[in-house]
């Protein structure tokens, strides 16, 4: 069977290039005799691995000096916690900009472990823009004020990050790390699930000040703290191998081909085929406001669910595959992540050409 064209939000496509190296190192890792999924995490081989996918990260997103990469597990939901409990030190309170429902997520995990508040949120348009931000809505004295940079459910994304001053930022990339430049220096900390944009599930990024690191809530859990994995460089237990090979192999295929900026005009030259078409469509409708539109989630609709299921039809018949909007927004959710290349955002516009011209 041939290959598809995969638009799922996450687990997401891979490279097919990656994937193939990936099959040919399967069973015999760099002479050692034997798989990745099976070798010491302790091991010289998993050691180069290891340090490889580091320092390529680090490379790619251009992280200074000052800032530790941790590889953890849990996904981008376990850092709801462990931010909060990390980084709720001083005043215990932090300020939360609900965007989406990961946002909303984030929140109410932190509110378990001190003052979370709400900074601004979007909720009564149900999500379809960025809230309006000014610096004046944020809490001076706040211990960090996060945000969710592209908004995986509803298709936007922050084009301008919000002024916090002095008080660090904090970033769930989960669904846009790599595929757009943000200066690191930026945020005290970013985390990211690695399932969408760089490895199989199972490997969460964490990129954190060194300031930041060392100050945890007593009552929290050894696994959650950062402290514990920056001293152990991210081998305190068994790390997520198998990820981080693959996650190793993505970084690089990345650098080759030009690195996040590279990705990022590929990224925004995917999204407007989608979005010119949708903009001239009669029958399709795109939900996100224009000005906060992501280039990795494109949402759009139809005008009824029966047109909603025939198109669906359509696509999978020509081998465009997870394309069902997420349950919050109904309609389409086409995501383009790194990996999806261009062919496969053509391949959709040209089914919806032919679909509303059917329709006509
Ligand atoms: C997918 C996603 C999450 C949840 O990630 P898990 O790794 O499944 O916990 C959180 N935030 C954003 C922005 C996401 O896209």
């Amino acid at each position: 069977m041939d290959r598809v064209y995969n638009f799922s939000a996450g687990p997401s496509m891979l490279p097919e290039a990656v994937l193939r190296k990936a099959q040919s190192e399967l069973l015999n890792q760099a002479g050692t005799g034997m798989s990745v999924m099976e070798m010491s995490h302790r091991s010289p081989a998993f050691e180069d691995i290891h340090t490889r996918a580091l320092a390529s990260l680090r490379r790619l997103m251009q992280v200074p000096d000052n800032y530790r990469i941790l590889f953890v597990q849990g996904g981008a939901s376990q850092q709801f916690a462990a931010v909060a409990l990390n980084l709720m030190h001083t005043n215990r309170k932090a300020d939360y900009i609900i965007s989406g429902n990961f946002a909303q997520a984030a929140y109410k995990e932190a509110a378990r472990y001190g003052q979370a508040r709400i900074a601004a949120t979007s909720q009564e348009e149900n999500f379809s823009r960025i809230p309006d931000l000014n610096a004046a809505q944020f809490d001076p004295q706040a211990d960090y004020l996060h945000i969710t940079t592209n908004n995986t459910i509803f298709g936007t994304q922050y084009n301008t990050l919000p002024q916090s001053g002095a008080v660090p930022l904090v970033g769930d990339m989960s669904s846009n790390i790599l595929g757009k430049r943000y200066n690191v220096a930026d945020f005290g900390l970013i985390y990211a699930g690695a399932q969408k944009n760089i490895a199989p599930a199972g490997l969460t990024i964490v990129i954190v000040r060194e300031d930041l690191i060392g100050h945890a809530q007593s009552i929290t859990p050894t696994m959650l703290d950062y402290a514990v994995h920056a001293k152990a460089d991210s081998l305190y237990n068994t790390p997520p191998c198998w990820c981080i090979y693959i996650a190793g192999l993505v970084f690089e295929h990345l650098e080759a081909l030009g690195g996040v900026d590279a990705m990022e005009q590929l990224n925004i030259a995917k999204a407007a085929l989608l979005y010119d078409f949708l903009d001239d469509s009669r029958l399709f409708n795109a939900t996100a406001r224009r000005e906060d539109r992501s280039i990795m989630n494109v949402c759009f609709t139809l005008p009824t669910q029966e047109l909603t299921d025939a198109f669906l039809k359509q696509t999978k018949a020509r081998g465009l595959v997870s394309l069902k909007g997420h349950r919050l927004v109904g309609g389409i959710r086409a995501s383009i992540y790194n990996a999806m290349p261009p062919e496969g955002v053509q391949a959709l516009v040209a089914c919806m050409k032919d679909f509303e011209a059917a329709q006509a």
